[in-house]
């Protein structure tokens, strides 16, 4: 009896072994499938005049924590994503310049574009009266002219650090007259692929199917970056982190619009608050940043695989049948109300 115990013991376990073993295995088999490669962009660097490049803390540079964090998620993604490829924009201490990061980007045909970076908010200007002085001033004309003394205040300017601080995401967001100039803009890598053919067919760039297909591929980079930055700040405000929310930027973030794939730009803390500059420069923030970062990730890639799964691979005109199908789902309800009504 006890051996048998054991034998079905030892079966079970197994199998729980080999199934856990699969079931893992499914998971990265899938993952690849949505996303093969995420290049990780550490913002800003040393120049080439040996300065740093960025924001500036009490005691540390934005550039410093840009590379520490991304070291950090590399080497989280390797763990824990091992399928997915890990290509850095910026590896070393060593600035990258923008256009090059892009580039970097689309050569390696990026599935995500994460870039990192630390925020700074300008000192707050102060004001306060530090006493008074006595002035001599006359009034009238002639004989008549005297001489008085008043007393004025006296006041000294001064700067408080600013108390901001919390996460930001940053994506790239298009005004809708914007959005034409947009897609060639985004797309034009597109060109470039060596199976344009293949993957776009044979159409002219300057057509009007051309600006359909871009405009199509545009809004899905649009949705993409923006989910994947509203899971990063629900994982940084899981974890007790001031969530400052997604923000889209039509200027300013170059990288976020040249890049051709979904692109986040993270605002990891405030290096201008001391009690964040000691958060971002610890090894616990640093990991815990990567970790937020690599939660939201996975998140994405299920929503992603199931985004894709719906709508039956992602160059099928995925817009329109979202809305196709989110018509029927509201279609469905109105039906629904009715129905009710008429049994009430
Ligand atoms: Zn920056």
């Amino acid at each position: 009896m006890i051996r048998r115990t054991v034998i079905f013991f030892l079966l079970a376990s197994t199998s729980i072994v080999i199934f856990s073993f699969n079931k893992k295995e499914d998971e990265s088999a899938a993952r690849q499938k949505v996303i093969k490669t995420i290049i990780v962009d550490a913002g800003h660097g040393i120049m080439a005049n040996g300065g740093h490049n960025g924001a500036k803390g009490a005691y540390s540079y934005e550039d410093e924590i840009c590379l520490a964090v991304s070291k950090e998620l590399v080497k989280k993604f390797s763990n824990e994503m091992p399928e997915i490829r890990i290509v850095e924009s910026r590896p070393t201490e060593k600035i990258t310049a923008l256009h090059r990061r892009a580039e970097i980007a689309n050569e390696n045909k990026g599935d995500l574009f994460i870039c990192i970076h630390v925020n700074a908010a300008v000192p707050i200007k102060k004001t306060e009266q530090i006493g008074t002085k006595k002035v001599t001033y006359y009034v009238g004309k002639g004989k008549n002219r005297k001489k008085k003394t008043k007393e004025v205040p006296q006041y000294r300017t001064y700067t408080i650090p600013n108390p901001a601080k919390g996460t930001e995401t940053y994506i790239w967001g298009s005004h809708k007259n914007e959005d034409k100039e947009v897609a060639m803009r985004e797309n034009a890598p597109m060109l470039q692929e060596d199976n344009f053919k293949v993957n776009y067919g044979d159409i002219d760039p300057n057509s009007p199917e051309f600006f359909a297909l871009s405009l199509l591929k545009t809004k899905q980079y649009f949705k993409r970056s923006a989910t994947l930055a509203g899971f990063v700040q629900d994982e940084f405000a899981k974890v007790g982190r001031i969530d400052r929310d997604v923000r889209q930027r039509g200027v300013g973030i170059w990288v976020l619009q040249a890049t051709a794939m979904p692109s986040i730009l993270v605002e990891t803390g405030y290096i201008t608050n001391r009690s964040e500059e000691d958060y971002l420069n610890s090894k616990e923030g640093q990991k815990e940043i990567a970790d937020c970062i690599i939660k939201a990730v996975k998140t994405y890639i299920t929503w992603l695989e199931k985004q894709q799964k719906e709508n039956g691979g992602e160059n099928n005109g995925a817009t329109t049948r979202i809305s196709t199908s989110e018509m029927a789902a509201f279609l469905r309800r109105i039906e629904e109300d009715e129905q009710k009504k008429i049994a009430r």
